[in-house]
């Protein structure tokens, strides 16, 4: 497809990631974002070697690999700490490309810092989008500035990546109303403390009551301490499926306070990590409803399609927010190259990304992977001598297999 003149809306992973993609192919992109200064917020974040490989062939595979830290095995484990499942991740899982622990920060800088090397990315920080229009010579769009004017342009494309409060997901579906809560609040921080299993590996601990994730993302100092990223899950009231409403709006400046925390996870001491040091010791804490929305009938509008946490908001279960916003973006990219025709692209990219994204958002609502926690915790709450006592290990497999495949990411995928 010959260049187009593109507006994205939203420059957090996902529309910063099709800027760089759509940019590479002779596509001239403004990036519009609602912040005044683009920082670098969240804690940890993963990103798994489908995503990886996309950012790599956009040039940011040393910015990562500087930063980041090479994910070498999932483990689930029960609330006693014992390992019920090792998943090898990244190059030790047989993939081409690594998957990567990393601060959001540091990814979103890295991505931030390319878009502003590429000479046509034009980014305009300040700037919210309102309003959009589509018509049949292409889409107009609005921002309100941050000097309160508010500006109306003319593109060929406009892409809504501005994330789960998406105000063009909320035009084009104005009575779909607030995220949907699972009942679970989650707290999330980050504490200087000593590597555990190897410096490389992440954790799932615990049951779909409570359940403690926890990873390093970054390298160990010199001083030997690692910063390490947790995320404590406890079930404050039953919403599973998805049927409440959140307490409050979610922010990811929200601060959480430990005493929420230890009722729960103060007896959480594992003989490779004592999580109630882990909690005391933060050097922050945010807190987050559980929350997502259900899966679209359509994303496309004319010539406005929705991108990553707009399109498709979901669970953090199984490693998939930043991933999919980076897989949208690659799909959205190879499908303007691939059609002459702009609205025909934009079917195409929807008809592979929208049932896949669906299935997640779905399956993640099931647990995601982490049913096989709830497995195990119903076969024996007070822990096991040995895990083949209380459950067949082949069921654990084929459940995680199942799992992986819905999210496309089996090693001979990724090549
Ligand atoms: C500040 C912040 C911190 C986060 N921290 C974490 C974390 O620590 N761990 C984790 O797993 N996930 C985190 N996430 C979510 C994660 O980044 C996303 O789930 C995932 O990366 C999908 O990316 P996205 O680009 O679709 O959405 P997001 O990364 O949420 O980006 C959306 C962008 O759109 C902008 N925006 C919103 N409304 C408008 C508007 N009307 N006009 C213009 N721009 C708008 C937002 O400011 C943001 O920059 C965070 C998101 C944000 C915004």
């Amino acid at each position: 497809m010959k260049s187009q003149n593109i507006a994205i809306a939203g420059a957090g992973i996902g529309g910063l990631t099709a800027a760089l993609a759509l940019e590479r192919l002779g596509h001239r992109i403004t990036l519009f974002e609602s912040a005044n200064e683009i920082k670098a917020l969240g804690v940890g974040i993963n990103v798994l070697p489908h995503a990886v490989a996309v950012l790599s062939e956009l040039g940011l595979g040393e910015a990562l690999a500087a930063c980041a830290v090479e994910t070498e095995a999932l483990v689930f484990a029960n609330k006693f700490g014992q390992t019920i499942y090792r998943d090898l991740r990244g190059i030790a899982g047989g993939y081409a490309t690594p998957q990567y622990s990393i601060h959001r920060g540091a990814l979103h800088t890295a991505l931030l810092d390319a878009a502003r090397a590429r000479a046509n990315v034009q980014l305009r920080p300040g700037s919210r989008l309102t309003r959009y229009e589509s018509n049949d010579h292409g889409c107009n769009v609005s921002f309100s500035r941050s000097d309160g004017t508010l500006t109306t342009d003319s593109f060929d494309l406009f892409i809504a990546a501005d994330g789960i409060h998406s105000a063009a997901r909320a035009q084009r579906y104005p009575n779909e109303g607030p995220p949907k809560w699972n009942g679970m609040m989650m707290w999330r921080g980050t504490t200087l403390a000593k590597p555990f299993m190897g410096a490389r590996t992440m954790v799932q601990a615990g049951n779909k009551y409570a359940k403690f994730v926890v990873y390093p993302i970054e390298k160990p100092r010199d001083d030997g301490l690692q910063l390490i990223n947790w995320i404590a899950d406890i079930r404050v009231a039953d919403g599973i499926g998805g049927v409440l409403t959140a307490p409050s709006r979610e922010s990811w400046s929200t601060p959480g306070r430990v005493e929420d925390l230890l009722p729960t996870f103060g007896s959480w001491r594992f003989d490779w990590l004592d999580v109630p040091s882990l909690i005391t010791q933060a050097t922050q804490i945010f807190e987050w409803p559980m929350v997502d929305r259900d899966p679209l009938p359509q994303w496309q509008d004319g010539n406005m399609t929705l991108l990553g946490d707009a399109a498709h908001p979901m669970y953090p279960i199984g490693s998939n927010g930043a991933t999919q916003a980076i897989l949208d973006a690659r799909a959205l990219a190879d499908s303007l190259e691939q059609h002459a025709n702009l609205r025909d692209a934009l079917a195409a990219y929807e008809a592979v990304r929208r049932p896949m994204t669906a299935e997640i958002v779905r399956m993640n609502r099931q647990e995601g992977l982490d049913i096989i926690l709830d497995m195990v915790h119903e076969a024996s709450p007070s822990g096991f001598e040995r895990l083949q006592d209380v459950i067949d290990p082949a069921e654990i497999d084929a459940v995680v297999q199942r799992y992986k495949r819905a999210a496309g990411h089996q090693p001979t995928k990724v090549t």
